[in-house]
């Protein structure tokens, strides 16, 4: 099936994301459609069958939360970039701050508050 392939990927050069998060959808796909081709299938099967692809979404949600896939993609609640196009990003309650745009900011208290503020602030 080629949009197996695809999956779990961002382009050709995008991060590799957690292709095993999917199995649960995987599987239980692959169940219902087995069942669909089964003459012998009853309205059980049918119905056990339904109920565990209703399911999967919530277990490969699941899944990626417990993967490094949020690492893959935060990015910085200012400008927007991803981690990977940045340094470095700085995680704050419900922010996160890339180190540009942390430049920015003391490129603008510098020429807003003068170049002591950091010391004055300190010492406040
Ligand atoms: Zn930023």
């Amino acid at each position: 099936m080629p949009a197996r392939g695809r999956r779990g990927s961002c382009g050709a050069n995008g991060p590799r994301l957690a292709i095993s998060a999917w199995q649960p959808f995987d599987r239980s796909l692959e169940t219902m459609l087995a069942i669909l081709d089964d003459p012998g299938a009853d309205l059980r099967a049918y119905a056990t069958a339904l109920d565990r692809l209703a399911d999967a979404p919530e277990a490969v949600a699941d899944a990626l939360h417990d993967s490094d896939i949020n690492a893959v993609l935060a990015s910085c609640t200012f400008c927007g970039k991803r981690s990977r196009q940045v340094r470095r990003l700085i995680a704050g309650p419900e922010v996160l701050t890339c180190d540009q745009c942390v430049s920015t900011c003391v490129t603008v208290l510098d020429d807003e508050l003068s170049s002591g503020w950091r010391e004055r602030h300190d010492s406040a």
